[in-house]
C-alpha cells in the first residue's frame, strides 16, 4: 500500500480533548507512522493538502446492528441469510460514508460479514461482532409471539437476525457464551432487562438470575472478552454491572445512585438516543403495538437525563445509535441529540477515545497517534465548538481515510 501524507491539518487530540498544532499525518501500510508539526520532506508519498482543516480520528459507533435490514425483527428472521448479507452491505457502506470507520455490532453480524469487510469485499466500518444476543426464555431477544412454540427457529443454527440464542440456567448460559466465542465474537451481548421491541417482557423487570449473569461474564473474561448488557432500569443495570458487565446499553432509566454504582464498578454507558427519536416519529406508522409504543414513550423521555446523570457521576459515556432498517439514515443525528447533556468535545471523545477504551483498543483506534490504524477524517469548521459537520456528514466531512485507504475525497 502506498505511503500517504495528509498535510496541513489541525489534529484533534482525543485523549486530552483538544486541538493540536498545525501538523502533517504520515501514513504507512494502513497505520499512522507519525503525526508531526515538523515540515521535513516525506519521501515517495501521495500528498493530500488538508487546507488547514481539523483532522479527527475515524468515528466509532459502539451500538449498531448492521444486519438489521428491516425494523420488523420477526420478519427479518424469516429472510434468507444471503439477502440479509446483500442488504447489510449497503448499510455498512453508508455507515463508512458517514465517517464511522469502526463499529461495534451489538448482535446480528457474524464472522463471515466481518471477514468480508476485512478482505475488502464490502466497503464498511471495521466490525467488532457479538454474534447472537443471549437471552433467557421470554427475554428481550426471545421474539416469539405469545403462545408460539417455534423453539427450533431460535437455535443458534438460525440466520443473521437479531433473535437471540435462548439460554436458561448457568449451564446453558455458559454454553451459549462459548458458542459465540467459538464463532469469533469480539464481545458478548446479553439481555439483562426488559426491552421495547420484544412482546412479553416488562421494561422495569430484570432478566437472568445473578448466577447466570456472573456465568456469562466469567465465560467472556475466560476468553479475554467482555460482556455488554441491554438494560434500562436501575435494578437491571445494578445487577449487571455488579455481575461484571463492562458496558450498559441504553440505560435510559438509571438514577444517580445507579450511575454511582456504574462508576464504582468501572462500567461504561452506551446511550442510543437516535433509535428512540426515530421510533417516536415512525413507530405508529410502522405498525408497532400500543404496548410497544407505551414502553417507548417511557424510555424516550428519560434518555437525555440518563446521559446527564452518567456524565455528572464521571461514568465514561460512549457513542451508540441502535438503529434498524431504513432508520439507519439517522445515525449521524445522534451528534445533535446528545448536545443537551454533553459538550462537543465530550461527544467527540465518546465517539473516538472513550469508545476505543471500551473496545480495549487504546492506541489502535480512536486516536491520531503513531501505531494506530490510519482512520482519519478531515472536516469543515471546528468540531470542538459545534458538531453540525458530523451531524450532516455529506457536506461536513471532506475526507475519509480508513486504514490508509481514501474512501471519500470531497476536498475542494
Ligand atoms: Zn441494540
Amino acid at each position: 500500500m502506498e505511503r500517504l501524507l495528509i498535510d496541513n491539518v489541525r489534529p484533534f487530540d482525543s485523549r486530552r480533548g483538544m486541538l493540536g498544532a498545525p501538523s502533517r499525518i504520515v501514513i504507512d501500510d494502513g497505520r499512522i507512522a507519525e503525526v508531526t508539526s515538523e515540515p521535513r520532506k516525506v519521501d515517495t508519498a501521495r500528498r493530500i493538502d488538508g487546507g488547514g482543516r481539523v483532522a479527527l480520528p475515524g468515528l466509532i459507533d459502539a451500538h449498531v446492528h448492521v444486519t438489521a435490514t428491516m425494523h420488523d425483527l420477526m420478519g427479518q428472521a424469516l429472510k434468507p441469510p444471503s439477502l440479509v448479507v446483500a442488504e447489510s452491505s449497503r448499510i455498512l457502506r453508508d455507515m463508512l460514508q458517514r465517517g464511522f470507520t469502526t463499529v461495534r455490532d451489538a448482535a446480528g453480524a457474524d464472522f463471515g460479514l466481518q471477514e468480508a469487510v476485512a478482505k475488502g469485499l464490502f466497503e464498511g466500518p471495521r466490525l467488532y461482532i457479538a454474534g447472537f444476543p443471549i437471552s433467557q426464555t421470554g427475554g428481550h431477544a426471545d421474539m416469539r409471539p405469545k403462545g408460539a412454540r417455534l423453539r427450533e427457529m431460535f437455535c443458534t443454527c438460525a440466520g443473521l437476525g437479531l433473535i437471540g440464542a435462548i439460554a436458561d440456567g448457568v449451564g446453558e448460559v455458559r454454553r451459549a457464551v462459548r458458542e459465540q466465542v467459538r464463532n469469533g465474537a469480539n464481545q458478548i451481548k446479553i439481555m439483562a432487562g426488559g426491552g421495547i421491541a420484544s412482546p412479553s417482557d416488562p421494561l422495569e423487570g430484570t432478566q437472568f438470575s445473578l448466577d447466570e449473569l456472573k456465568a456469562a461474564c466469567e465465560e467472556a473474561e475466560a476468553a479475554n472478552l467482555y460482556a455488554m448488557a441491554h438494560a434500562y432500569s436501575p435494578r437491571a443495570v445494578t445487577r449487571a454491572v455488579q455481575a461484571g458487565v463492562r458496558s450498559i446499553e441504553h440505560g435510559n432509566l438509571i438514577d444517580a445512585a445507579t450511575a454511582r454504582v456504574m462508576k464504582t464498578e468501572g462500567a461504561f454507558l452506551v446511550p442510543t438516543l437516535s433509535t428512540y427519536a426515530a421510533l417516536a416519529d415512525e413507530g405508529e406508522r410502522l405498525g408497532w403495538s400500543a404496548q410497544m409504543l407505551g414502553k417507548l414513550a417511557s424510555v424516550s423521555a428519560c434518555g437525555i437525563e440518563s446521559v446527564r446523570l452518567a456524565v455528572a457521576e464521571g461514568v465514561p459515556v460512549v457513542f451508540g445509535t441502535d438503529l434498524l432498517g431504513h432508520m439507519h439514515a439517522r445515525q449521524s443525528g445522534e451528534f445533535d441529540l446528545r448536545r443537551p447533556a454533553m459538550s462537543p468535545v465530550q461527544i467527540l471523545r465518546s465517539a473516538t477515545f472513550t469508545a476505543a477504551q471500551l473496545l480495549r483498543e487504546e492506541g489502535r483506534l480512536g486516536e491520531l497517534v503513531a501505531g494506530a490504524w490510519a482512520d482519519v477524517l478531515l472536516v469543515d469548521g471546528d468540531p470542538t465548538r459545534e458538531l453540525s459537520m458530523l451531524a450532516r456528514p455529506d457536506e461536513g466531512i471532506r475526507l475519509i481515510v480508513q486504514a490508509g485507504r481514501v474512501v471519500k475525497n470531497a476536498l475542494a
